[in-house]
């Protein structure tokens, strides 16, 4: 399937996984941002308008805080804090390879960076930078999958690109049942009805409802991103079941 004359516009959900050293090391690793930002400059290169919204799971999740007897309010507050750092550490790996960005965050911290302003991401757009959004919706209880799904929707963006470091999306789980299978396009319906761990069930249904299709691949692979762009990668389409 290729995205090329389809997709102009792409949101780039980045999971705060995909920053992580490899066997658990660094909650940011240097070498491995540097890598995904190879992935990502990559693309811009190809003249695709990019969005990308930050996750901070390598950090912080606010519902392991409460597992611990946190409030749970507290530790989402936490857990979008950590999508700034995830957001600023992707900007200066993109910003060290010559790729123009700008960080905007749901929750305001005018000297960190802008607060998210949506005519202003849209301009920001227009000039070829890539626009990093941090601290998911500002909220507490939804997730930066939500946030991503909000962000697409608001800034037009023509696909949602899940990027993770699996390729795609299985009718069960790969890793304990050897017979799972990757599918090529699946419907939102589908992942809803089979609970198909993709994104939260609110993210998807923003999706659904917005008709943005939801492309998941690996892009801790190299060359893969782009790769999927073009129709030769490997990825899972979730979109609805006419299409
Ligand atoms: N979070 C939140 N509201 C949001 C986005 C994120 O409360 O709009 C908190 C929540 O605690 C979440 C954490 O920030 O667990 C980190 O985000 P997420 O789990 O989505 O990161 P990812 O799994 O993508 O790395």
């Amino acid at each position: 399937m290729t995205f090329a004359p389809r997709f102009k516009r792409i949101l780039l959900k980045l999971s705060g996984e995909v920053l992580m050293g490899e066997g658990g090391g660094l909650s940011i690793d240097p070498a491995v941002t540097a890598r995904v930002a190879e992935e990502i400059a990559d693309v811009k290169a190809q003249g695709y308008e990019l969005c990308i919204v930050v996750g901070g799971g390598n950090i912080f999740r606010g519902i392991s805080g409460a597992a611990r007897g946190m409030e749970r309010a507290t530790g989402d507050y936490m857990g979008m804090l950590a999508t700034v750092m995830n957001a600023l550490a992707v900007q200066n790996a993109l910003e060290q390879i010559g790729v123009e960005t700008r960080v905007q965050s749901a929750i305001p911290m005018a000297s960190v960076c802008e607060p998210f302003i949506r005519r202003r991401a849209e301009r920001h757009l227009e000039k070829g930078r890539v626009v990093i959004f941090a601290a998911g919706v500002g909220s507490p209880f939804f997730t930066t999958d939500s946030g991503a799904a909000l962000r697409a929707a608001e800034m037009k963006c023509d696909a949602l690109f899940k990027g993770t470091s699996v390729d795609g999306v299985y009718d069960a789980d790969p890793k304990k049942v050897p017979t799972a299978t990757r599918y090529d396009t699946v419907s939102y319906s589908r992942v809803l009805s089979d609970d198909l761990k993709v994104m939260d069930a609110s993210a998807i249904a923003l999706c659904r409802d917005n008709n943005i299709p939801i492309v998941v691949f690996n892009i801790r692979e190299h060359g893969n991103f782009a790769a999927v762009l073009s129709g030769e990668g490997v990825s899972t389409v979730v979109q609805n079941e006419q299409e």
